[in-house]
């Protein structure tokens, strides 16, 4: 059983979180938007967090699942679905027709497949973050930061079909809240030195969880994807 009234509290709750805290960082009250993350989550659950009108969007790491939420959504719930999670070259296409945003383009080659995927599907510019793996954890995905730059370079000359909007990253895994603070100020200030050098606004920073979107807004979100604070504790993943 979905307990519909819960998830709306804790959506209107994150959402009082995310205005206060921008307050206090000196950012406006409508800075940061607030990508529900649903993996997991059925879509009873999804169904009264849009409802709110408060959300951005929905996030999915999987296009399978995100696909099979997407399939059987009712009309009536407007809502744009984010893919946050890494994505196989294989499953490109299916991802550019599911979401209208993709938060985790992390290296040169998916952004090529992407882009003759765009032209061949006829797509305007297509919204995409590159995601940079600022901790330089072994198991994370993204570009290391010295190769956010040239990166950004190739893409812009080789990609017309791709709309750098900005930067993505997931915090370390730290309990020491000083190093997840660092992390997010260094992609801020790599995004920085990348729209200096190339002249892109860049304006997008996808950065913060459940555990750490106040620390994210404080140094420059404009996007944080907030799982189990809305929806309740996972099994795993
Ligand atoms: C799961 C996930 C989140 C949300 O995590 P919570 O801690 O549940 O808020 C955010 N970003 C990515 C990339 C994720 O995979």
């Amino acid at each position: 059983m979905v307990d519909s009234m819960a998830i709306e509290d804790k959506v209107r709750s994150v959402f009082n979180d995310i205005k206060e805290i921008s307050l206090r960082s000196g950012r406006g009250p409508e800075d940061v938007k607030l990508l529900a993350v649903s993996k997991t989550h059925p879509v009873e659950a999804l169904l009264p967090a849009v409802d709110t009108g408060l959300l951005w969007g929905l996030g999915e790491n999987r296009v399978q699942e995100g696909e099979s939420k997407i399939d059987v959504w009712p009309e009536g719930h407007p809502v744009n679905w984010h893919l946050i999670g890494h994505l196989q070259r294989n499953k490109a296409r299916k991802a550019l027709s599911l979401f209208s945003m993709i938060h985790s383009l992390d290296s040169f080659k998916l952004g090529e497949t992407l882009d003759r995927l765009v032209q061949e599907m006829g797509l305007a510019p297509y919204p995409v973050l590159i995601e940079v793996n600022t901790s330089g954890e072994e198991a994370k995905h993204g570009v290391a930061p010295e190769d956010g730059l040239p990166t950004l370079m190739q893409l812009i000359e080789s990609c017309p079909g791709l709309d750098i909007q900005g930067l993505m990253t997931v915090g370390p895994l730290s309990d020491d809240r000083s190093d997840t603070a660092r992390a997010f100020e260094s992609l801020r200030l790599l995004r920085d030195g990348m729209s200096k050098e190339t002249g892109l606004p860049l304006k997008e920073l996808s950065m913060g969880m459940s555990g750490d979107f106040d620390l994210a807004i404080e140094q420059g979100s404009t996007v944080v994807r907030i799982g189990s604070s809305i929806f309740g504790v996972r099994e795993s993943r």
